[in-house]
């Protein structure tokens, strides 16, 4: 049983930020998950997909490129997959980007772009015009990003592997758009993840709470006069988010 896996304080400010609607937060996590993959429409238009995929697809209301799919269908392992046609990524998760609403021809920036779900979308977004930095401050992940751009086809994207402050010194008041997808404590991992279950706690939370402050701080620095700013995470926690 999940509930009893993940640490008191979590439920204890989960039930007094949500009063009556806690229990069905807490029923939410014994209920089916939803998958969801958006197509790559630098390679293939919604519709055309549809008529490709040997699997069942629902559209997901908020997200022209977005379908839910079920735990018995395995998209990630098509070929179709291989070739970049789409992305693997939760239907929540698709809404960064499209907050952020990059154009054809900007000078956008995405902070922490590992393993690349965002960038793949910003690049399609921008139809692959303008110029798109793509910062990952872990070498490993680099090489899951390279390779997610590499099959998605985005060739707008150059790759940088920067801590945020010294890309700052570079870039100062340099992108019509930043977005800052932060590293958290994943509390909105915690229903498929058992790791995420495990290594929640409260010091967890404060320490993510000042590392984000911090990469936040060096992401405003970087967005030009009227430009758009957008802030994410994947975490319930009102000091992270
Ligand atoms: N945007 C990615 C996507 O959609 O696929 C997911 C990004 S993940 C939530 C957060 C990223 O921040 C991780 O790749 C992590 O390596 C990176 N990160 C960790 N510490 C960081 C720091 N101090 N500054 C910038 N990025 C950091």
């Amino acid at each position: 049983m999940i509930f009893d896996e993940i640490h008191p304080a979590f439920w204890d400010r989960m039930a007094h930020l949500l009063g009556d609607e806690f229990s069905a937060f807490v029923s939410s996590y014994d209920s089916p998950s939803r998958n969801g993959l958006r197509v790559n429409t630098l390679k293939i238009a919604p519709g055309e997909l549809l008529t490709l995929a040997p699997f069942d697809l629902e559209p997901i209301p908020w997200e022209p490129s977005g379908f839910t799919f079920t735990d018995d269908e395995h998209p990630g392992r098509h070929v179709h997959h291989a070739a970049g046609l789409y992305y693997i990524q939760e239907p929540s998760a698709m809404t960064a980007a499209a907050l952020l609403d990059p154009r054809p021809g900007e000078r956008v920036l995405d902070l922490a772009a590992a393993p690349g779900g965002k960038t793949t979308q910003i690049a399609a977004m921008m139809q692959n015009r303008g110029l798109l930095i793509a910062n990952e401050i872990h070498p490993k992940r680099v090489w899951d990003l390279a390779e997610n751009l590499e099959r998605c086809g985005a060739r707008n994207v150059a790759i940088t592997n920067e801590n945020p402050e010294r890309l700052c010194e570079r870039f100062e008041g340099y992108f019509d758009r930043v977005l800052l997808d932060a590293p958290c404590s994943g509390e909105g991992m915690m229903r498929k993840s058992a790791a995420a279950r495990r290594e929640w706690s409260p010091a967890l939370v404060d320490g993510c709470a000042m590392r984000q402050a911090g990469i936040l701080d060096a992401a405003a620095r970087m967005v030009t006069p009227g430009g758009r700013l957008v802030y994410s995470t994947c975490t319930f926690a009102p000091e992270e988010d």
